[in-house]
């Protein structure tokens, strides 16, 4: 695993390479144009799928990384669809926290219909706490991730309750073209009449928009207690 140049402000860790810019596309190009020092780690290969193949979808996740202009991604090629929380693969996860040092972790919802993302929520909460451990044989030196926020995929098809959501009305169009890299995955084989599966991403994200006033908006939940620097810049929505 390479070692980023600079230690990273976002690391997404997502179970399957398209699950991170479906959730966070938005969010990712967004902080990648402000500045920040943005990676993506995949956990599984996302393989076998019906229209994929490893050599297909690594051309896919390389091309959606031109969009998002990120600075490091790695896939830990761990078991797809047979994702577990268990401690060699906590051990994995962890050694990427130490070597990438992120400000802030980006991971799957705790609830989902997908096991493999369920175990990548609970693989990121294991890690986060074993990554600052010393007197270990672990790559990188001992590091504690301060904040792990929370996204959610498109499988479980029910109204959330995100603490907050962030406005990606800008960088919308570019998420939508990143996803499409992933042909094998959201076009082969699908439907083509309305409402395809971008047809949905985009409404999802619309919806979210609309709940703060914005055109597009990505939705975020978190455990930890979040600080806020100021009332200065917190929006409220457009008045009703
Ligand atoms: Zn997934």
């Amino acid at each position: 695993m390479q070692t980023p140049e600079k230690p990273l402000d976002i690391l997404v860790v997502a179970a399957h390479p398209d699950d991170a810019e479906i959730s966070v596309g938005g969010t990712i190009i967004r902080s990648v144009r402000e500045g920040l020092q943005v990676g993506v780690l995949d956990l599984t290969t996302g393989e076998p799928t019906p229209y994929g193949t490893l050599e297909r979808r690594a051309a896919e996740t390389r091309a959606a990384n031109e969009i998002l202009g990120i600075a490091w991604r790695h896939n830990l090629g761990l078991p797809n669809r047979s994702l577990e929380a268990n401690l060699e693969a906590r051990r994995r996860v962890a050694e990427a926290f130490r070597i990438t040092r992120p400000r802030l972790i980006l991971t799957h919802y705790w609830d989902d219909l997908h096991p493999d993302h369920v175990a990548a929520s609970q693989l990121t909460e294991a890690a986060r706490f074993w990554a600052k451990l010393s007197r270990s044989d672990m790559a990188g030196a001992p590091f504690f991730p301060p904040m792990v926020l929370y996204y959610w995929s498109i499988h479980r098809r029910k109204h959330t309750d995100p603490r907050f959501v962030i406005d990606v009305s800008e960088v919308m169009e570019e998420k939508l073209k990143a996803i499409e890299c992933y042909r094998s995955q959201v076009i082969d084989g699908r439907p083509d009449r309305f409402p395809t599966v971008l047809d949905d991403i985009r409404a999802i994200a619309r919806y979210w928009g609309w709940t703060i006033g914005a055109a597009y908006g990505e939705p975020f939940a978190a455990r930890d207690q979040l600080a806020i620097d100021g009332l200065g810049r917190v929006l409220s929505p457009s008045s009703p």
